[in-house]
């Protein structure tokens, strides 16, 4: 459990040791520590093996790991504690991201069915340039009050993203589950230069949530709208050449209801934040021309984060 980790502190040897100097008959005898000098606790050497996640089968390279999470875990300041930080996001996250194993969280997507649209009517009324000046009409107008089905998802979301990008193993340390689907995560987040891939699983017919990144080019507000709805306008940083011809992935957000306009409209005084990141089950998509229009629809400020 915890981190793995390719280094170690051998007692015996009083040295840093790595992966190649250590296998399972000498481990016992050198005993070994962890690398972080103000951490030293007791870790272990584990072999590299095989493991299955759901229909696939992943090498797991040799590596260093604690012993018990319980009893001997890294000390807080340890630069290798990074699986117990995913653990107390669990432990946080109101049972949607669960350890079910050593190393292997199960992360549930199901928490946002209450506004999903019907797989027929995602790619109907679409508007004719990718203008913000048009709306799907079957776009949803929902009030908010009723929502509390949604978790703090996003963040959770960004916080894991964030743990994965310095740890590597994390990514196979997780699986997303929707219903009894696995869900790879470069199937659910979709980043600037992920576009392209996200309308693709969009038309293939993915009907899990997803989320989605960016960076703002510009914030609409609408407030002739009784919807009071808010359009976010992403830079476009997917193009695809397919065939000889450009393909323009473009994502708009729009944001359903008073408290969303009310907040992002706050959180704009203080000048346009760089990035969002929102989470939805509920995004339309068509194409016009080279245009991919991606649009997803949040109702919650806990489907969104902005940040700088
Ligand atoms: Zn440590």
């Amino acid at each position: 459990m915890g981190k793995k980790i390719k280094k170690a502190y051998s007692v015996k040897l009083n040295r840093i040791v790595s992966l190649d100097d250590v296998n399972t008959k000498n481990r016992e005898e050198l005993e070994l520590k962890c690398p972080y000098e103000g951490c030293r606790t007791s870790i272990t050497y584990t072999e590299e093996h095989i493991r299955t996640y759901g229909e696939k089968s992943v090498i797991i390279p040799a590596y260093f790991r604690l012993i018990s999470e319980n009893s001997s875990p890294h000390s807080a300041d340890c630069i290798y504690s990074t699986i117990g930080e995913l653990f107390s996001i669990a432990k946080k996250s109101m049972g949607m991201l669960e350890s079910i194993e050593d190393n292997l969280f199960e992360f549930r997507l199901q928490v946002i069915s209450e506004h999903r649209q019907n797989k027929k009517n995602a790619k109907t009324s679409y508007i004719q340039e990718p203008s913000v000046q048009n709306v799907p009409i079957n776009s949803k107008i929902i009030e908010s009050g009723t929502k509390s089905a949604y978790l703090s998802t996003i963040k959770k979301i960004l916080e894991l993203k964030s743990k994965m990008e310095e740890d590597n193993q994390l990514e196979k340390a997780l699986v997303l589950k929707n219903g009894a689907k696995t869900i790879n995560w470069n199937n659910f987040y979709f980043d600037k230069h992920d576009y392209y891939e996200c309308y693709s699983l969009l038309e293939n017919g993915a009907e899990h949530p997803i989320c989605i990144e960016g960076i703002i080019k510009k914030i609409n507000f609408f407030p002739e709208y009784g919807s009071r709805r808010v359009s976010i306008e992403l830079y476009r940083l997917s193009n695809r050449k397919i065939n000889g011809k450009t393909l323009v992935p473009s994502v708009f957000i729009n944001f359903h209801g008073n408290n969303l306009y009310k907040k992002i409209r706050e959180i704009s005084n203080g000048g346009t934040p760089i990035k969002v990141a929102v989470y939805s089950d509920n995004i339309n998509y068509y194409s016009k021309g080279f245009y991919l229009n991606i649009n997803p629809n949040v109702y919650n400020e806990k489907q969104m984060h902005f940040w700088n």
